[in-house]
């Protein structure tokens, strides 16, 4: 095998920057890390080539559209198109979505079906969801056990009215990749379009339209080591043809009149305004920098990466890992059987360990498996058996902690807030008497010795301060401990509104306005106020991280 991640991540000036050093990153679903030549693509197209694409006929404008055509010919090859003009320039895999269930469903009639499946990042359902209601459409879904979607009975879903069969080449959430040749088998010769989510198979595996047989593809730059802001559609050049555009502008017509235009052909009739000039020149790199690479063996190593993390991960007493190795694109799905996964994921920040909590913009696929929330651990080819074993480490530790600590339902133990009145706290006239009755309430705030654990404490705040969270039903609890008086006072006054609260409720606080309208935010130091807003942090992140 022809691959050594040490050398390869040395591509990454990210993690050599001092403050990085110690960095594990293992957030590559969310985005992957930039190599320097795309950081010097997108700062040389501003020092060299900066001008607007087509209109112009001086030296830079051709020197732009050389560029924006030049890469747009690299991603018909990136893809194995059969030409460049089957190449959309899009700001990501959502906005080509978008842009497909748009202008496909625009020809559709009522009644006709798309089809999609539950472990589709929201990108790949919404745009549906809203198309289904402009048009009187209906979503069905690929038949699933506990929320894992089975391809192999696609079929079962399928009817005569299925006009769209929508569906990832790679989950986000669990890694699970779909066998495609097997979903191309049971779609043939049916009049319907496919289109598969590329934006994690495409920073995995090299990716051939044709040989996939499907009728168009979606990918994001950022997941395979380009910039942000760029993505691609890719579409039969046919199809392409045929689809209304889909926003309106310059760039993509030929002549416009008052009440009519002409639209311009491929690509650029779905290219309407200026486009992201200095992300296309970083995706022109990306896309060179990975073909000059060996994906095959990037793939290996990630693959053997992933084996053995699940390997290590199934053997650890007191945590459920959710992903299976096996067509699995390079993620971990796993939470602890005991505390919350945002404290897992906290804890691990806490090591310089990135990895992600939550539903991962995939709460149909959570809530069918009937799990809140998870510890996403995703890979790419830097990664190291170093950052394996300081990942495996650090969750050991952490299980350790728990299993350890008090029995369960000993931290949860909450304070009683019922007696402290806002009205009281902002009818104090004089910011002294205000401060004096904020330290009251602190009081209200009982020492708790077994919160205090390092995976509980919060960050930001100048004192120590730990708070823990729970569920009770629909309803979120909190327990806060702190050496500080004006801490404790914070957290009362935090706590006091948001305890016991559902996830609604307490989204719909505006706790910030709340902490200056009692002048607050006016009168305490900058490191106090910090303080305030680190709870806040903590509370609406353990919120959002429980689902
Ligand atoms: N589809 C999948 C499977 C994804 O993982 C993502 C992003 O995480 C998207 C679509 C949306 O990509 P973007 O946010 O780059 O548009």
């Amino acid at each position: 095998m022809n691959f050594d991640p040490e050398t390869f991540k040395r591509y990454f000036p990210l993690f050599s920057q001092a403050e990085n050093r110690g960095l594990v990153y293992l957030d590559n679903a969310a985005t992957a890390q930039k190599p320097l030549a795309v950081i010097d693509a997108v700062r040389d197209f501003y020092l060299h080539s900066n001008a607007n694409t087509h209109r112009s006929s001086h030296r830079l404008a051709r020197r732009a559209t050389e560029m924006v055509e030049g890469t747009r010919r690299k991603a018909a090859d990136f893809l194995n198109a059969a030409s460049a003009r089957e190449v959309i320039f899009t700001r990501g895999a959502t906005e080509a979505l978008n842009l497909l269930a748009y202008s496909l469903c625009s020809r559709l009639q009522p009644g006709d079906e798309i089809l999609l499946s539950t472990a589709e990042h929201h990108a790949n359902i919404v745009p549906w969801q809203m198309a289904a209601q402009r048009g009187d459409l209906v979503l069905r879904y690929v038949p699933d056990t506990a929320g894992i979607p089975q391809f192999d009975r696609l079929e079962e879903s399928l009817s005569e009215r299925t006009r769209i069969v929508s569906l990832t080449g790679g989950s986000n959430a669990l890694g699970l990749c779909p066998d495609l040749e097997n979903i191309a088998r049971q779609l043939r010769g049916r009049a319907l379009f496919w289109i598969v989510d590329g934006a994690q198979l495409a920073a995995h595996e090299t990716v051939d339209v044709r040989r996939i047989g499907c009728d168009f593809l979606v990918c994001s730059a950022h997941k395979f080591y380009g910039p942000s802001g760029i993505g691609l559609l890719w579409g039969r050049e046919g199809l392409l043809e045929a689809m209304p555009p889909w926003q309106g502008g310059g760039e993509m017509i030929v002549e416009v009149d008052l009440y009519s235009s002409n639209y311009a052909g491929l690509p650029h009739r779905f290219e309407a305004g200026t486009s992201p000039l200095a992300a296309i020149a970083g995706l022109g790199a990306a896309l060179d920098f990975l073909a000059a690479q060996d994906r095959a063996a990037m793939a290996a190593h990630e693959q053997k990466l992933l084996q053995q993390l699940h390997r290590e991960f199934a053997a650890l007493p007191g945590l459920r890992l959710y992903s299976q190795p096996q067509h699995n694109l390079g993620i971990l799905a796993f939470a602890p059987e005991r505390g919350s996964p945002a404290d897992l994921a906290h804890w691990l920040d806490e090591k310089d360990i990135a990895v992600r909590v939550g539903h991962h913009c995939a709460q149909p696929l959570l809530r069918a498996a009937g799990w809140t929330a998870t510890v996403r651990a995703s890979l790419a080819a830097y990664n190291t058996e170093s950052d394996l074993v300081a990942l495996v480490d650090a969750v050991r530790e952490f299980l350790t902690l728990e299993e350890s600590a008090a029995p369960v339902g000993a931290e949860r133990r909450a304070d009683d807030l019922s007696a402290l009145q806002l009205e009281r706290l902002a009818s104090q006239r004089s910011w002294q008497d205000r401060y004096r009755e904020l330290m009251r309430w602190g009081k209200a705030i009982g020492p708790k010795p077994e919160i205090r654990r390092p995976q509980n404490l919060v960050r930001g705040c100048e004192s120590e301060a730990w708070l823990v969270h729970w569920m009770e039903g629909a309803r979120h609890r909190f327990a806060l401990d702190s050496d500080s008086r004006v801490v404790k006072g914070l957290g009362a006054l935090l706590l006091s509104q948001a305890d016991g609260g559902t996830a609604a409720e307490i989204r719909a606080l505006e706790l910030e306005a709340l902490f200056a309208e009692l002048g607050l935010a006016r009168h305490l130091s900058q490191s106090r106020s910090n303080g305030f807003y680190a709870l806040l942090r903590q509370v609406m992140s353990s919120v959002e991280g429980a689902g």
